[in-house]
């Protein structure tokens, strides 16, 4: 795998698109630039990396379009030690683009398929997340809460429950809610009970499912 000057010049247009669509983040333009999305996505399929689109991966899943990945990332405004949980590793290219903002990210995947090929992408690319885990992510990861912030990949048809319980106090998570055409919702917890609901426009993703296969 090469990444070339013409591989860097796309990303430097890409960045600058993502800036017309109202991306200001620093850090998280700064990961896009930075990071080679063209291995992410099958090699046949390279010229489609730095276009602004989702694109199919294995298992019947697509990679994030570039601006939702900008998007999510840059409204919980990650801080270098913020423990981050991430659900839908599929790629892992949302993964990488967390790993560049915090030391301490954590990242669920239920496709078998995603999670063995992801993993083994990210260790040799160097983007190494703390835990990369196989299974459900509506049941989060009880054993590494609390977290600051949870950045949800897929639709979810509800708030998952679990999900907020696992937030710390002052927390955030990002989440696309509804079967087809998704909010992005963004909550703060502002305490044990109160949490604080912020709608943030429509999204598309594939549906977040229960279970592993
Ligand atoms: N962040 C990824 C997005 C992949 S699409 C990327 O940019 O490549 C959403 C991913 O969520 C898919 O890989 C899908 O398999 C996964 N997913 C769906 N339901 C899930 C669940 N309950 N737990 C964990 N992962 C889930």
């Amino acid at each position: 795998m090469l990444d070339t000057s013409k591989h860097k010049g796309l990303r430097k247009r890409l960045v600058e698109e993502l800036i017309k669509k109202g991306i200001d983040s620093k850090m998280v333009l700064n990961a896009i630039l930075n990071i080679p999305r063209h291995f992410f996505i099958d090699n046949d399929f390279e010229s489609h990396a730095y276009i602004d689109k989702a694109f199919p991966i294995d298992s019947n899943q697509t990679i994030s379009q570039p601006y939702t990945v900008a998007f999510q990332t840059s409204v919980l405004e990650i801080e270098k030690n913020d423990k981050v949980l991430e659900i839908g590793t599929g790629s892992g290219y949302q993964t990488a683009v967390l790993v560049k903002l915090s030391s301490n990210v954590y990242t669920i995947e239920r496709q078998h398929v995603l999670y063995r090929k992801s993993m083994k992408r990210l260790n040799m690319l160097g983007y190494s997340p703390k835990l990369i885990k196989y299974g459900d992510g509506y049941l989060g990861l009880p054993e590494h809460a609390p977290f600051d912030k949870i950045l949800v990949t897929a639709g979810a048809s509800e708030i998952p429950k679990k999900l907020l319980l696992q937030l710390k106090i002052g927390g955030k998570i990002i989440i696309p809610v509804g079967d087809m055409n998704q909010e992005m919702i963004l909550i703060n917890r502002k305490s044990e009970t109160k949490f604080e609901k912020k709608k943030l426009g429509k999204f598309n993703f594939v549906p977040m499912l229960k279970k592993v296969n």
